[in-house]
């Protein structure tokens, strides 16, 4: 084979390959490209699966047809396994020599001598491996072994795409990967959650049986009616928190708007769509005229949903009262309100695009969600699912053994989570006496009594989040109930709310921005410095409920600059002067912190100080900008990496620095509740941590587990180190030495990417 063949064959197999759109058809034109190409005598591709840690025969050139498909090896198993393990080629004379042979009967594979063997890779992970072989007993020429090498380095990603595209289709298992998951594993049927349908895009149409549109309307109203009664009782048991409950429900109750879409159904022998739009857009009209913007805000969300329901109408043989997996394309902020909540057991979203919008509204449903699965929902609506939050893919239509298996490994988690939930009410003590405050990053659940035992204090909350629920931005009022009932629940725990962090990828659908690069464009404080009237409303609706409570702490996102420290302060001094005239009554500062998340920060450390009262380090957005890794890129995740030694570094400078200044520094990124990443925390001096409620228990476990002064010795050697593997190590070892490798290992992190948290237990 001279090299010119060589190139054209490369390039031919890869396209070829590449725009197969059936995985298993282009795993068959491949090995017979390649034996055609070498003039092999044959050759296979075996390829690994993850979930049963064995390599099996997907496509063969000259094995036994019978066998492709079936024919497994264990991973450390076989010449492939060798081959696998090593991620090196192997090139044999003699392939039944090799003391790792492994004889497969009815593979067809008696009469071949030679065996050369080339790892297949993904962005580092072995996917398999591809095999040609030769009857006579010679080692492959060196034109062989580049053309092995080169075809596997670029087949990987093909391989990947089109998995991704197909499912791993084996004979037993449909599985789909997503690029990030939260939560253990949820098993319930499917229920395809459809896009809502808009009101602008409704057509006047008109029909042949006005009856039946009449029936259909009531029918979803008397249905969207039981939901919202079973929601406000919800809410008086305290499990929903009532300031996220869509303003449309109080329309709700309106007959007279029932009435007149049903007159106009009849009237017009219109579609009961068409009726609901005609209607429900003149009374936007209407309100709008009299300044009730507010109410046409209402009518318009009531009108949305019920021609989603129309045109939907939950017309499928799930039934809701049973347990679900919500299948949808993004997580929709409403969903909350929408969905009746107690019966979502998991949930998967199958757009394409990371988020972490996404990722942080399914880590707050907390229930198992995998992200990025790419599933064709037309087909498994009402299907039986298994949501994998820990391995981060969805299991289609299980066998009866399959789902056996998952339900112990519920079993299991369920026990260990009781373990941690037994202590979870009292402060942490480490061994040796050291305190550590444990915040919550709070979310849109966190009025139940175990939520507010749970923690010392609300070490995060995300205001952005209840921005996200709403379609315009909130009044003040608004807002004043939601900062007021959270002071009031964890009063006298102060509770830190951050001011608005939108922009990059947690948008708000009523503030758009198309940026070329929005991760390092308009978002954070610079959004907010842009928009001072924003700002200011969010100031005095937290000043007025921290006049009230007391216990308001204050932070802004993504500062780079000490002179938007000072636009702030000067904002936040203004406010409750302003207040203080106003109501005649004291108005105490709150305590003023910064979010430690853009490294220029490190350089500034001084001179914020100066200006604040505590530090508050966002881990994910600091890893992000330290490494120059996207937070939420799935194809660079390994990289996002808390062991790291130059974050080991920072962490530790940024720590002794806020020490030396007397100044209170905590972690509310989602390396502080992520067991081996908390150790390190500590070894590096902090003794705040902050996170989401799911973890809270099984940290507490932990870190009452552990020596702080033993913790404090491994981070001097940490620092020593200049290979994350090794640093982590470090740790590894010390949690087995203290018993906890079970719970490390369990609950380890694949590579610490902030929004893959495959370790979270509910
Ligand atoms: C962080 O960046 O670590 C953080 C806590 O903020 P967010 O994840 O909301 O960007
Ligand atoms: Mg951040």
């Amino acid at each position: 084979m001279d090299g010119k063949v060589f190139l054209q064959a490369l390039r031919q197999i890869t396209q070829e390959v590449a725009s197969e759109p059936d995985l298993t058809k282009a795993m068959a034109l491949l090995v017979q490209h390649i034996r055609r190409t070498t003039e092999a005598d044959c050759c296979s591709l075996y390829l690994l699966d993850d979930f049963r840690k064995r390599y099996r025969l997907m496509a063969s050139d000259g094995l036994a047809q019978s066998a492709v498909g079936k024919a497994t090896l264990r991973a450390d198993e076989g010449l492939v396994g060798v081959v696998g393990s090593t991620n090196e080629i192997l090139n044999l004379a003699d392939a039944s020599s090799h003391p790792n042979f492994k004889y497969l009967p009815d593979v067809g594979e008696d009469e071949y001598l030679s065996f050369l063997g080339v790892p297949i890779l993904n962005q580092g992970t072995t996917l398999g491996v591809l095999v040609i072989q030769s009857k006579i007993k010679q080692l492959f020429g060196e034109q062989e072994e580049s053309f092995m090498v080169t075809l596997a380095a670029q087949i990987g990603s093909i391989i990947v795409s089109s998995k991704e595209r197909n499912s791993v289709e084996d004979d037993v298992l449909r599985r789909v990967k997503g690029f990030a998951s939260t939560g253990d594993v949820a098993i319930a049927r499917a229920l395809v959650w459809q896009p809502e349908t808009s009101l602008d895009d409704i057509k006047v149409q008109t029909c042949d049986d006005a009856m039946m549109q009449v029936e259909l309307f009531q029918q979803v109203m008397f249905q969207l009616q039981i939901e919202m009664d079973r929601a406000t009782l919800k809410r008086q048991e305290g499990a929903l928190d009532s300031s996220y409950v869509s303003g449309y429900s109080r329309m709700l109750d309106d007959a007279t708007l029932q009435d007149e879409i049903v007159a106009a159904i009849e009237a017009n022998n219109y579609l009961a769509t068409a009726a609901t739009k005609v209607v429900i857009e003149r009374r936007i009209a209407e309100a709008q005229a009299q300044g009730r913007n507010d109410q046409a805000f209402d009518l318009k969300d009531l009108g949305q949903v019920i021609v989603s329901r129309l045109v939907h109408a939950y017309n499928r043989d799930v039934d809701v009262s049973e347990p679900v997996v919500l299948i949808m394309e993004n997580i929709p902020s409403s969903m909350l309100t929408e969905m009746p909540g107690d019966k979502v057991v998991g949930l998967v979203a199958t757009s394409q695009v990371a988020s972490s919008h996404d990722s942080i509204l399914a880590r707050d449903f907390g229930i198992p969600a995998v992200l990025g699965a790419n599933l064709n929902t037309a087909d498994i609506d009402g299907h039986m699912v298994i949501v994998d939050g820990r391995n981060c893919e969805v299991i289609l239509d299980p066998p009866e053994s399959v789902i056996d298996e998952f339900k112990q490994l519920i079993a299991q988690s369920k026990e260990q989570m009781d373990l941690f939930a037994r202590e979870s009410g009292t402060a942490v003590t480490c061994l040796d006496g050291r305190h550590i405050s444990i915040g919550l990053n709070a979310g849109l659940k966190q009025n139940s009594s175990e939520v507010v035992n749970a923690s010392d204090n609300i070490g995060l909350f995300r205001t952005e989040i209840a921005f996200m629920l709403c379609q315009s931005f909130p009044s003040e009022q608004q807002q004043y109930d939601w900062y007021a009932r959270l002071l009031e629940q964890f009063a006298p725990k102060p509770v830190c709310m951050r001011t608005l962090d939108v922009g990059s990828d947690k948008g708000l659908s009523y503030l758009p921005s198309k940026e070329a690069n929005p991760a390092l464009g308009w978002r954070g404080v610079r959004v907010t410095m842009d928009m001072p009237n924003i700002l200011y409303t969010q100031l005095r609706a937290m000043l007025r409920a921290h006049q009230k409570y007391g216990n308001l702490e204050l932070m802004i996102p993504m500062v780079s600059r000490l002179e938007e420290v000072l636009f702030v302060k000067k904002a936040i001094i203004e406010v409750a002067n302003e207040l203080r005239v106003k109501t005649g009554q004291e108005v105490t500062l709150p305590r003023f912190g910064v979010m430690i998340e853009v490294p220029s920060c490190i350089y500034l450390m001084d001179e914020l100080s100066r200006e604040v009262d505590f530090f508050s380090i966002g881990s994910n957005d600091l890893i992000q900008y330290l490494l120059a890794v996207d937070r939420s890129n799935p194809r660079v995740k390994r990289f996002f990496d808390c062991f790291h030694p130059s974050v080991v570094r920072c962490l530790h400078e940024l720590c002794a620095k806020s020490d030396a200044m007397g100044k209170r520094i905590t972690v509310c990124g989602e390396s502080a509740g992520d067991p081996l990443s908390a150790l390190l925390l500590l070894s590096l001096g902090y003794t705040s941590l902050s996170m989401n409620y799911s973890y809270i228990a099984r940290i507490k476990y932990l870190l009452r587990r552990v020596n702080f002064s033993e913790l404090r010795a491994l981070g001097e050697q940490a620092l020593t180190l200049t290979e994350s593997a090794a640093i982590r190590a470090l740790y590894e070892q010390y949690a087995t030495q203290q018993g906890l490798g079970k719970i490390i290992a369990l609950y380890q992190q694949d590579n610490g990417e902030p929004n893959a948290v495959h370790a979270d237990t509910e």
